[in-house]
């Protein structure tokens, strides 16, 4: 029997419906997973967006994006999401490079300086029963109505059709937050693919509001279940190729009672448990 968690936000939900066994090793067991380059570019690529964002709307310049971009990167040096990657030099400056691509590509998706921001990374949680549900907005702004417009920036691939709607499971959980804590539903949510330039766009209803609930509260409630029975299964995917638990999935022949003991946890959380 596990402790049962008293929030979830959209990551956990998806983690959860992806691979309850993966949701139980990171998630219920809290076990550490090494960083990859894929997030933690994305990580970085949504900072220097971030810095851009926090100055005058007439000195958001491609130059002063590159300049955020050099801000955000030397604020990684320390951060262990990027020390430990371990890249070597070369490696460094191909990441580097990339990451500066993707700021450069956001520039032919929109023009920074019309946009009117009302709040940047805006960390949001609501009540739903005795469950807490939060996120992070990428951006949240006004439009020309003056109305909320959510943007949540991509640094991966746009869906295809067939996986489109599950991508925005996500950004209905936002439309749910803006309207619990600000009290009002935003027009549109928009999903920015900055490597392709794709934007999807969706206008939030009362209904796919009330569906966030709906969906969740069904996600906790199986969460719960799954806590008090120690009852994760596994869900074979294309995820397991790398996953950071599958020497100790049961899919594969692992033992999953055994990871806790087995994955070597930082200094830093040892110290603090
Ligand atoms: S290896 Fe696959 S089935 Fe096993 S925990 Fe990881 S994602 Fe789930």
């Amino acid at each position: 029997m596990f402790p049962v968690p008293n929030s979830l936000s959209p990551s956990r939900v998806q983690s959860f419906l992806s691979c309850p066994m993966a949701f139980r090793f990171a998630s219920i067991e809290k076990l550490p997973e090494p960083p990859s380059v894929h997030t933690t570019r994305g990580s970085l690529v949504h900072r220097a967006l971030e810095l851009l964002f926090m100055l005058e709307p007439s000195a958001r310049t491609n130059a002063a994006a590159q300049l955020s971009l050099d801000t955000a990167f030397a604020e990684y040096q320390t951060n262990a999401e990027y020390t430990e990657l371990g890249l070597t030099e070369a490696q460094s400056r191909v990441f580097f490079g990339e990451s500066s691509s993707l700021v450069d590509a956001y520039f032919a998706i929109e023009d920074p300086t019309s946009i009117r921001e009302i709040g940047l990374e805006l960390r949001l949680e609501a009540a739903v029963g005795g469950l807490t549900l939060r996120g992070i907005i990428d951006r949240l702004e006004l439009d020309a109505d003056g109305e909320l417009v959510v943007t949540d920036y991509k640094t991966g691939r746009a869906p295809s059709a067939k996986y489109e709607q599950s991508s925005l499971s996500g950004v209905h959980f936002y439309s749910f937050l803006c309207h619990a804590v600000l009290g009002r539903r935003p027009s549109k949510i928009r999903l920015m693919y900055l490597k392709s330039g794709d934007i999807i766009e969706l206008a939030p209803t009362e209904q796919s509001v009330r569906a966030v609930v709906t969906r969740t509260t069904a996600v906790w409630k199986a969460v719960e279940k799954a806590c008090l029975k120690n009852d994760f299964q596994p869900r074979t995917s294309g995820l397991c190729n790398s996953c950071t638990f599958k020497t100790w999935c049961p899919a594969f022949g692992g033992d999953p009672s055994k990871a806790a003991a087995e994955i070597p946890r930082p200094l830093a959380t040892v110290a603090a448990s």
